[in-house]
């Protein structure tokens, strides 16, 4: 039970700075390769912005705490380390953006438009674009093309993404005077149709095995080499989403010391079926003969078309279905289509969604209250259904990067937030939380209780059946532990068998009250062979110590309800000890 706590260690400081660093390098790379200053629809920007800076604010936020001694007196060392956090953070906050731009507009991530090109077009001209690089490097850089005008139907962007990105990648992890190669091959595989392999290989120091399994995971930042951090985040996460896009395939193979190479298999003929299900669109249309044409020229671009009856009936859909975009006739029976579109864009659910609206003639104010209402389009039909479906081809295309970006950012989001085994926060999260509730504690006078949970015998559970089912009473544990707790409490795994329950406005008694409920939860919970701890269940201890009775700030707190835990143990086990007040346990 003895263990060194400061608020932040010197090394999670560099921790987090390394990793700021990282993530700065990463943007700053892909930002540079395809720089993007265009103006984006300030609706995407603003909710994007609103859900990824969070985290990043609180860690820039939580640093200045730190920095201005908020919380105790900090060394030079952890200084300078706050400072470089500090400025890192704040760069990226501005690199977010335009990464968010590039990935939406640029990349066009879920618009796919594979058509015919000779392979040797797209490999000419991202050698050249490399080949400044790689002599400033000191590289060679070979190219190989196994077939004279070979050709493959792809996205052209998107396949010149792949080779691009592995290139750099390969480029970046070679030293001096090492090689790069990229060949790209017909091949001909029993049971499959005609394909392209792509090979990229280089000389460099290689991939660890743990970061190969990490290696396409979206901004699991690869580590290849302390020296040269964070290359290898969102750009290979979009080559494997790319590659599978077009119904191929990527694997690496590396040995450290010798080198990597990655191979991309691709089909010549371009993939069989889109990928993911088909874009939904809303249409509301009183006029039969235009509805029909709407429909149809919208299945031709393999859209699922849902049609509403009047306005209620669209906003009602647009709201449940979460379509791709939304196509509405002014003049719809009950709400019209600019009202059905100004509600939309107000709710919560719907305001990201397109809406197009249309009427039979040109107006320009109709088109400005179109415009005030939010509208991403109007048109007159039928003069102007050309012009329509070009619109709507774009406009889906931004919906569903938008919703592949957002996906993206709540798996990171919460991989960098919760630990991996239990899903519970990490400790990391665990102080920025109890941060954010001791300021609010003291701010409204309120308390705030702490519960240290330690399981019983651990280590003699993991002796006598392994560490994978000790891993698995881990997870289960915290399975109860999430069970018991109120919404308003935050669980988070400490470290090892050890875990922290925030309870918010919980007094001491209360907070007594909900961890005998816990305790009394581990105890009854049918964990798997826990008739082999001693007392014939597993077991948890527990210490309590409460804000501001017990401490000050967030680090005493947290020895406060240690030192109870230690008590519990010495008592016995099984049970909840609080703090004594006056800090004499
Ligand atoms: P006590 O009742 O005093 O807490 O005894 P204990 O055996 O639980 O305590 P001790 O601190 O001696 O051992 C903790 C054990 O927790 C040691 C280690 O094997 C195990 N452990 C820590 N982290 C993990 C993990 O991630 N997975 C698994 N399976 N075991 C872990
Ligand atoms: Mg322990
Ligand atoms: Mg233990």
């Amino acid at each position: 039970m003895t263990r060194r706590r400061t608020i932040v260690s010197s090394r999670e400081l560099d921790l987090l700075r390394r990793l700021l660093m990282e993530r700065t390098e990463e943007l700053e790379r892909v930002n540079e390769r395809l720089f993007l200053a265009d103006q984006v629809k300030t609706d995407f920007l603003s909710h994007m912005s609103r859900e990824f800076q969070r985290p990043l604010n609180h860690i820039v936020d939580f640093a200045q705490c730190l920095r201005e001694g908020a919380m105790g007196p900090v060394t030079r060392e952890q200084r300078i380390c706050l400072d470089t956090i500090i400025a890192r953070g704040k760069r990226l906050q501005r690199l977010l953006e335009r990464v968010l731009s590039l990935c939406n507009d640029e990349l066009g991530m879920a618009l796919f438009l594979p058509r015919k090109f000779p392979v040797r077009e797209v490999l000419d001209h991202v050698m050249d674009s490399l080949r400044g690089a790689a002599g400033k490097r000191g590289v060679e850089l070979h190219a190989c093309c196994g077939e004279d005008g070979c050709t493959i139907t792809a996205d052209k962007g998107k396949f010149t993404f792949i080779i691009e990105e592995l290139l750099t990648n390969a480029l970046k992890f070679s030293d001096r005077g090492g090689r790069v190669d990229v060949a790209i091959d017909p091949v001909k595989r029993r049971g499959r149709g005609e394909e392209l392999r792509i090979t990229v290989s280089d000389q460099g120091r290689g991939i660890g095995s743990k970061e190969l399994e990490q290696i396409f995971r979206s901004f699991e930042m690869g580590k290849r080499g302390q020296a040269e951090p964070g290359s290898l985040g969102i750009g290979l996460t979009l080559v494997k989403r790319f590659v599978e896009l077009h119904g191929g395939t990527i694997a690496v193979e590396s040995t450290p010391g010798i080198g990597s190479t990655f191979t991309v298999v691709l089909p010549r003929q371009g993939p069989a079926e889109r990928v993911g299900p088909p874009p939904r669109v809303i249409l509301a249309d009183q006029d039969p003969e235009r509805l029909r044409e709407l429909a149809d020229a919208l299945r031709q671009e393999r859209c699922d078309i849902i049609t509403a009856v009047d306005g209620r009936d669209a906003l009602d859909k647009g709201i449940a279905q979460t379509p791709a975009l939304c196509i509405l006739a002014l003049d719809l029976p009950g709400i019209d289509g600019i009202d059905v579109c100004s509600r939309l864009k107000a709710h919560e659910q719907s305001s990201q969604i397109p809406v197009i609206i249309t009427a039979p003639h040109r107006d320009a104010s109709v088109r400005s209250r179109c415009a005030q209402a939010g509208a991403d389009g109007f048109f007159a039909l039928p003069a102007e259904m050309g012009d329509l479906l070009m619109a709507a081809r774009g406009l889906i295309a931004r919906k569903l990067s938008y919703d592949f970006l957002k996906r993206n950012y709540e798996i990171a989001a919460s991989e960098a937030f919760t630990d991996p085994l239990t899903g519970l926060f990490n400790l990391r999260q665990f102080w920025l939380s109890l941060d954010h509730e001791l300021k609010r504690a003291r701010r409204y006078r309120r308390n705030c209780s702490l519960a240290m949970i330690d399981i019983d015998w651990f280590k003699q559970y993991n002796d006598c059946h392994g560490h994978l089912r000790g891993d698995e009473v881990l997870r289960e544990a915290a399975a109860v532990f999430r069970g018991c707790i109120r919404t308003s409490d935050i669980a988070a795994r400490y470290g090892g068998e050890e875990f922290v329950v925030i309870m918010p406005e919980t007094t001491r008694e209360l907070a007594l009250l909900a961890a005998e409920k816990l305790r009394r939860a581990v105890e009854e919970h049918l964990f798997p062979l826990r008739e082999t701890q001693p007392g014939g269940a597993l077991t948890v201890s527990i210490g309590i110590a409460t804000f501001p009775d017990d401490a000050e700030d967030g680090r005493e707190l947290v020895e406060a309800a240690d030192r109870a835990l230690y008590r519990a143990k010495e008592g016995g086990r099984n049970r909840v000890v609080a703090a004594v007040a006056d800090g004499t346990d």
